[in-house]
């Protein structure tokens, strides 16, 4: 009997998982790893490190090469192939060698697709520019540092705040050149919700990021064939020797389509737990496929590394066995790096949880990712994200030096086994003074969740509308010197009991301080002081600084 031909299309996060997992689970499977670039197995998430020169061994980028495939593995992975149709009827597909120019069918049992996905191209771009740039694969890589290695551009515009701009935005200016960085959205990581984004650019400008939040680019201007400038939508136009385009990526599902194979909702190609495509005998993994959101409950696009790897995996064993675990729902985990701080986010921010009708709200915990009193605290932003009326957490966005990625993590843990805000709050978690507090940033989250859950204080999320009111800052003098919200009176904390009766009973009180703790204190003092309409601004004037305009502009008076 002729052996079990596994064929799989793309070669790098997906496929190469995909491979090796068949490989290992049947030694007599038949496997070709058809890629139509010139690598497999590259480390994608490292590319932007090799032009910022973090990893300077370029080597370092290939996890991997056909010839270990071929003698670690015996899978035959032929690069330069792309796959260009697929035969269902016949199980097979035709295939380019784009070095010869010939074009083959090959015989598959089981086919495999990880095409991954394409940076998009706006019509407004001009992509054939020495200095237009998007970076996908190894060879944009080569190309973005050749430029910046010989033409040396002193100015550079990154166009897209995600998560591969803002890591462009760092190391273009770890090699010198002052960075503008466009986004058309509010502001930048538009997966997070609005005040968190403001935080982190605030940190961009700190290092000198020209950040231009809510622009929209217009066009290019073009001098000779090479663009000189970015003109945005509001006149303004940015000088540039170089420009990169992040603006998101689109899924490779032209095979799918052309196929006939189920294109979900969202775009991409539709697979079930079992990682399979409306065609039994074809699977999809990555960038290219829609996987089932893990809070949501619905099927998204989540185009990043680890789901990749991991259902590459999963589809891999069960292409070569006939059988495999499902796959487990994802919850988006992400985290980028920027200037030495991390910025990260799980499960669903306020912004997508309402966007799909679910209730929610948030509660922020700010404070130092270790014991304040051993040198070298950081200060963290943890944002947790909550159903009121079920408890049950949804999400977590994380900003800060140190612990970022720790923090994260243990809450998508928690959101894999839906956990409620109560079991957070009992999490027993490693602590000594340098790795976090005895009640960690994560418990406080928790706790602040369960107060305002239980009615013990009522919060105003930042950028929400506020009550006409009385408007009470209970810092101290010193801090309210270096700025406030327009309108506060200020009452430090310490002296808040003896001046209650500077306070009108009848009317609302907001409250505010530094990061949300101490208003909550005096949220306690006033609401056991006979004041009925009592709340505390979250986060406090740390985050509601940036987004006080937009409360204002919803409507609120004071
Ligand atoms: C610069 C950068 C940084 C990133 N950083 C992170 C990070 O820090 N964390 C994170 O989680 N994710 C990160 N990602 C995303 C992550 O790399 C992707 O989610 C992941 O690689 C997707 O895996 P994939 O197998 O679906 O696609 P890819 O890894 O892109 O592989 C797809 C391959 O298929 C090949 N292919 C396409 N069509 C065909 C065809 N018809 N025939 C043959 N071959 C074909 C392509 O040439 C490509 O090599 C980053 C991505 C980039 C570009």
């Amino acid at each position: 009997m002729a052996a079990l031909r596994i064929i799989v299309v793309g070669g790098v996060a997906g496929g190469a998982s995909a491979a090796t997992r068949a490989r290992r689970m049947n030694e007599s499977a038949e496997i070709i790893i058809f890629e139509k670039g010139e690598h497999i197995s590259f480390a994608n998430c490292g590319l932007p490190y090799y032009i910022g020169e973090q990893i300077k061994d370029r080597a370092k980028l290939l996890v991997s090469t056909p010839k270990e495939f071929a003698d670690r593995y015996r899978i035959d992975v032929r690069t330069h192939h792309e796959v260009l149709r697929i035969d269902r009827e016949n199980r097979q597909v035709e295939v380019l060698d784009h070095r010869s120019g010939r074009r083959d069918r090959h015989h598959y049992d089981k086919l495999v697709l990880a095409p991954g996905a394409s940076p998009i191209i706006p019509d407004w771009a001009v992509p054939d520019a020495p200095n237009a740039f998007t970076l996908r694969d190894l060879v944009d890589t080569d190309r973005i540092k050749a430029f910046v290695d010989q033409q040396r551009p002193t100015r550079a515009v990154v166009i897209g705040g995600g998560y591969i701009g803002i890591e462009m935005t760092e190391v273009l200016a770890a090699r010198g050149i002052a960075v503008s960085l466009v986004e058309a959205r509010t502001h930048v990581m538009p997966l997070m919700d609005d005040e968190m984004g403001a935080r982190i650019e605030s940190v961009l400008r700190e290092n000198g990021v020209d950040v231009r939040a809510g622009r929209t680019v217009r066009q290019l201007v073009v001098r000779e064939g090479r663009i000189t400038g970015v003109g945005l939508a509001d006149g303004d136009v940015l000088a540039a020797d170089m420009v990169v385009m992040a603006i998101g990526v689109q899924p490779n599902i032209k095979l799918a389509v052309e196929a006939g194979l189920r294109i979900g909702p969202s775009g991409g190609i539709a697979v079930d737990g079992c990682l399979q495509t409306s065609d039994p005998d074809i699977l999809a993994v990555g960038d290219a496929v829609e996987v089932m959101h893990l809070v949501a409950g619905q099927p998204m696009r989540i185009p990043l590394a680890g789901p990749a790897n991991r259902y590459g995996r999963l589809a891999g064993q069960r292409a070569a066995t006939g059988d495999a675990p499902s796959a487990t729902p994802v919850a988006g985990t992400s985290i980028v790096g920027f200037f030495g701080k991390a910025a990260g986010m799980t499960g669903l921010s306020v912004r997508t949880a309402r966007q799909l009708g679910m209730e929610c709200t948030a509660v922020f915990a700010i404070g130092g990712h270790h014991a304040g009193y051993y040198p070298g605290a950081e200060q963290m932003v943890l944002k947790l994200v909550f159903d009121p009326k079920t408890r049950r957490v949804l999400g977590a966005q994380a900003i800060g030096g140190g612990g970022v990625d720790k923090r994260l993590d243990v809450i998508a843990t928690a959101l894999r086994f839906q956990a409620t805000i109560d079991d957070l709050a009992g999490l027993d978690l490693a602590y000594a003074p340098q790795f976090g507090s005895a009640k960690d940033l994560i418990h406080m989250a928790a706790f602040i969740a369960q107060d305002q859950s239980d009615g013990l204080v009522r919060q105003i999320q930042p950028g929400d509308p506020v009550p006409a009111g009385q408007l009470l800052d209970v810092r101290t003098e010193a801090e309210v010197q270096r700025g406030t919200l327009p309108g506060a009176v200020n009452i430090p904390l310490q002296r808040l009991r003896e001046n209650l009766g500077r306070l009108d009973r009848s009317r609302p009180v907001v409250l505010f301080c530094g990061v949300g703790m101490r208003g909550y204190v005096a949220a306690r003092i006033l609401q056991q002081s006979g004041f009925n309409d009592v709340w505390n601004l979250a986060g406090g004037y740390t985050l509601q600084k940036d987004t006080w305009a937009d409360s204002l502009a919803r409507g609120s008076a004071h």
